[in-house]
């Protein structure tokens, strides 16, 4: 019975089924792991940090992981905008255009090449968060340097608008941390280069200032916003995930329930029936032969009768498990049929090797030496059995195969019991078969 014996217990053939073990040994790790994002779920009010480490480091590495690509393209946009405002500069501020070239292109463009070129390279590591940390306050820093050295009054529009664009574009990317650490420092980097700007007048000072801090404090938000948000979508697919694996363990239990014999663990009559048409349909396309061997307890009526229902089931029990022994496990399968009866299907056995096999079956009862009072000799159980072959084709039936076991397991009672009758139907053509 060989699809039988992943999901129940060993072999399938020790007796009960064991539901237990069919169930899928999930590893522990992973169950605590579902456990703590479900409490994470329930928790309410603002969530900065998972608080179970394991589960902030999965995050990390898988949801921040994957936006690292976006974010790469996200930081080469803002050192894209940062570089174009030395277009406006040229006119409106000569006397910074060259120490703003050398800030832009010998120093954060090559930087951010860098910072690209090692992060797509898998070099950052543990040091990602912090790097692109520092990216995205480099261009803040620079455009301060800028502004520090920057005399004509008419390039204050580009003093006002340059360096808050850079953070808007680049917060969104960075974890609750470093967007607050980033915001800060540019803030602070922009209020105090303003202070030093020749071309700023004092009265416009601390509403730049102001309008700065909004802007931080807005993008800020954002980037808060967007972490909420991609925490609350992970959570919510670990959970679906652990819904989507329990169904599927349920499945597979159910699945199981269905196939398996509860009294004697082996395959139930749906099973044989399933595992006979597949059969049936395998040796077909190979042009193999399939055989069955049909078995039944000899006068167990008086068994029951005589010793009680209890002893039949566990004789039922002890029989079921000696069939273990004799079949091929890989490839046979064993189920009881119905009642004191049992079918076993042997693809690809020719009838020689079938009798072999049901001869053993017949001797492994016997050596079981279950006692059976009400039989006469040999004073123990026995089984009669009926064995068939067929080459299954177009034209033939997987019931005559079945059928004529049958008839050869009523044969082999006919002739005296504890013994078995066969037929083999490879010779026959679909014409003569029954
Ligand atoms: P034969 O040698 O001709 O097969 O005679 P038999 O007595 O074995 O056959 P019969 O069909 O007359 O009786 C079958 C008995 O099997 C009757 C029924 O009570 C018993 N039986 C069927 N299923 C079970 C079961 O699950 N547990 C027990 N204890 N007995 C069962
Ligand atoms: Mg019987
Ligand atoms: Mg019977």
């Amino acid at each position: 019975m060989p699809e039988m014996t992943m999901p129940v217990s060993p072999g399938g053939l020790n007796g009960d089924v064991d539901v237990q073990s069919t169930t899928v040994n999930d590893a522990p790790s992973s169950d605590a792991l579902h456990a703590v994002a479900d409490v994470e779920l329930m928790r309410t009010g603002i969530r900065f940090r998972f608080r179970d480490a394991g589960l902030e480091r999965l995050y990390r590495d898988e949801v921040r992981g994957q936006a690292r690509r976006l974010n790469r393209v996200t930081l080469a946009i803002t050192v894209l905008v940062v570089d174009s405002f030395i277009l406006p500069e040229h006119k409106l501020a000569p006397e910074i255009f060259t120490l703003s070239a050398v800030l832009r292109f010998a120093v954060l463009t090559p930087a951010c090449l860098v910072f690209v070129l090692l992060d797509w390279r898998g070099k950052l590591g543990r040091a990602y968060d912090s790097a692109l940390g520092l990216m995205a306050i480099l261009p803040t820093l620079i455009i301060a340097l800028i502004i520090v050295r920057t005399t004509s009054a008419a390039a204050l529009p580009n003093i006002q608008s340059s360096p808050l664009i850079q953070l808007v574009i680049i917060t969104s990317r960075l974890d609750i941390r470093h967007a607050a650490i980033v915001n800060l420092a540019s803030w602070l980097a922009y209020s105090a280069a303003i202070q030093f700007c020749p071309a700023v007048p004092a009265n416009f000072l601390s509403s730049m200032s102001l309008t700065a801090a909004a802007i931080a404090l807005g993008a800020f938000a954002f980037a808060v916003r967007v972490d909420l948000r991609e925490r609350q979508v992970f959570l919510l697919g670990l959970q679906n995930e652990r819904r989507r694996a329990q169904l599927a363990r349920q499945n597979s239990v159910l699945t199981t329930l269905t196939h398996v014999d509860a009294l004697t663990g082996l395959g139930n009559r749906r099973y044989f029936d399933e595992r006979l048409e597949a059969s049936w349909e395998d040796a077909c396309t190979q042009r193999i032969p399939l055989s069955v061997v049909i078995f039944d307890i000899d006068h167990f009526k008086k068994f029951n009768d005589s010793l009680g229902h209890q002893a039949g089931d566990a004789c039922l029990r002890v029989v079921g498990r000696a069939i273990a022994q004799c079949v091929r496990t890989a490839v046979d399968t064993t189920c009881r049929y119905g009642g004191e009866e049992f079918a076993i299907i042997l693809p690809g056995a020719p009838h020689a090797v079938a009798c072999t096999i049901a001869a053993r079956v017949n001797a492994s009862v016997m050596a079981c030496a279950i006692a059976h009072p009400a039989a006469g000799p040999p004073g123990c159980v026995t089984v009669s059995l009926g064995v068939a072959t067929i080459i299954p084709g177009p034209g033939n039936r997987a019931t005559a195969l079945v059928e004529a076991a049958d008839r050869c397991l009523y044969a082999a009672k006919r002739n005296g019991r504890n013994q078995l009758a066969s037929a083999d139907l490879t010779q026959q053509t679909p014409a003569e078969l029954p």
